[in-house]
């Protein structure tokens, strides 16, 4: 018996008529739960619902609207062991991640919960005698979250909580692959007796649902995180309208390593990296730059590394450092694009190959070196368990490389040189920079692509006021 979810439209959820989407285990093929294929009349009805919804969500206090947040939060930690579970089973990460993911949403809800008492304006001294000027901060109205699969669970957090919490409402489509915790996570928000129509959830495939919700005349800003390729879509859908657009989108994040570095330290932080959730990380080290002093040392360190990882089932086997890729398609792209690295000439002497499984779509943990910045592998998203390196000669050269890419995510330094991290801070030219540590943003900092990794960003006190656009009142007093 799987599970059968409905669409949750101004506080209800309601049965669609229309298709169904069946959701599989990545690691078993078993069929999980079926989610609705959105109709183009169920998705107008969750837009109208948050119209609706709007007006009186905004004239709450700030404060009350905070003790929503909190009340779904506490409900993620109540179900926490049950939710990572499902996050596990539809989307393939290992248990011990899928729970930090839960546990960072809830923090996350909360931690959005603690700006209500924060979201100030300004006052601006004005030119004119008996003026002020002041610059309020409005909610932008109805806002439209469309998510990725590999951290699905959290991204209702990233997009729901700061538009919630500055007086917006929302419209969520969860990613057709991942889409049973977003079901779950409605379930939670209707426990916790949130106003109907202030968060809608709409099942359904990309190019349908999400290329209806992007291009509605009646939303006022979609957040995307997705991939490059959907974010140019979703902007040209957006354009039409003049719609905001926040994109996060993907990276190939270069990591440096200087001839001074602590070796052990960059070659575990770098393999943890390139391990997790099974290398479908958009901030995680997609490849590296050695400096030649060190290269050896550090190149045999790290496929002894990636040769002790472990990878299956993560439900059979819940002590796994991998599961598997998240479908047959991550699968192939991965494996192709290691194929035609081999046939550009690089060097496999890890891996380099489908993991031998009976089931399940796992790819053998991959080191390639006499890798080139010109070879696809240097500069295209792997999303797998790939790592190549590249021997560079200086700081200058690995910055000069790393900097040369349509991405501009995330990137890392490990040195212990102060002044070449410093040097490395001002030369690069990403939306993150990571000294002696690798992957994972915090909730307060903020995550930001540059060039195609995207417009806007997540997170802290910058993200909250990525959901609200200014007012500027000129009040002539006398
Ligand atoms: P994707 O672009 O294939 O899909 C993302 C979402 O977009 C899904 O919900 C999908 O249904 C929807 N979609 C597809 N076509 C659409 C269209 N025409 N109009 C509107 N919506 C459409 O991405 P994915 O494979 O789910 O996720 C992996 C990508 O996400 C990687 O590139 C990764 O780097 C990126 N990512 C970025 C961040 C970040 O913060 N920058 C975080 C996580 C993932």
């Amino acid at each position: 018996m799987t599970t059968h979810y409905e669409n949750y439209i101004d506080g209800r959820f309601v049965d669609g008529a229309g298709e169904r989407i069946e959701v599989r285990n990545p690691a078993s093929d078993a069929l999980l739960a079926s989610v609705p294929e959105s109709t183009d009349g169920q998705v107008a009805e969750a837009i109208g619902a948050a119209r609706r919804a709007q007006p009186g969500w905004e004239k709450l206090t700030a404060i009350q609207r905070a003790g929503y947040l909190r009340a779904v939060a506490q409900r993620i930690r109540g179900k926490a062991d049950a939710l990572a579970e499902i996050i596990t089973r539809e989307q393939g990460k290992v248990l011990g991640l899928a729970r930090v993911e839960v546990d960072f949403t809830a923090d996350y809800l909360d931690y959005m919960a603690e700006w209500a008492r924060r979201i100030e304006g300004e006052i601006i001294p004005s030119d004119r005698p008996g003026e002020s000027i002041f610059l309020m901060r409005r909610p932008i109205g109805v806002t439209v979250g469309i998510l990725p699969w590999n951290f699905p669970f959290f991204l209702i957090a990233r997009k729901m909580a700061p538009a919630l919490i500055t007086g917006n409402t929302i419209v969520i489509k969860p990613s057709e692959e991942t889409p049973i915790n977003a079901f779950e996570f409605a379930r939670l928000v209707h426990e916790a007796e949130l106003p109907a129509g202030v968060f809608n959830l709409v099942g359904g495939r990309g190019a349908s649902v999400g290329a209806q919700l992007s291009s509605s005349p009646d939303i006022d800003l979609v957040s995307f995180t997705g991939s490059v390729a959907t974010g140019r879509r979703i902007m040209l859908a957006a354009g039409a309208n003049l719609t905001r657009v926040n994109l996060e989108l993907g990276g190939k994040a270069p990591a440096i390593v200087l001839g001074d570095a602590d070796i052990d330290l960059a070659a575990k932080a770098i393999c943890d990296s390139r391990v997790i959730n099974t290398g479908q990380v958009c901030n995680c080290a997609e490849r590296v730059y050695v400096e030649r002093s060190v290269a050896s040392e550090f190149t045999d360190k790290v496929v002894a590394r990636m040769a002790a990882v472990t990878y299956g089932d993560p439900i059979a086997d819940p002590n796994v450092d991998m599961g598997p890729l998240v479908n047959r398609q991550g699968l192939d792209k991965v494996s192709a694009m290691v194929q035609r690295a081999r046939g550009d000439g690089a060097e496999v002497i890890l891996g380099g190959g489908e993991a031998p499984m009976e089931r399940g779509y796992h790819y053998l943990p991959t080191v390639l070196v006499n890798c080139r910045h010109d070879m696809e592998i240097m500069r295209d998203e792997i999303f797998g368990p790939v790592l190549p390196i590249q021997v560079v000669d200086s700081l200058e050269e690995a910055v000069s490389l790393g900097n040369d890419s349509v991405y501009g995510l995330t990137s890392s330094v490990f040195t212990r040189d102060l002044s070449k991290a410093m040097q490395a801070c001002n030369t690069l030219r990403f939306g993150e920079t990571y000294i002696n540590r690798e992957h994972f943003e915090a909730m307060q900092g903020f995550h930001a692509g540059r060039r195609h990794s995207g417009i806007g960003g997540a997170d802290g006190k910058h993200g909250l006021l990525e959901y609200t656009e200014t007012q500027v009142v000129y009040m002539q007093h006398g």
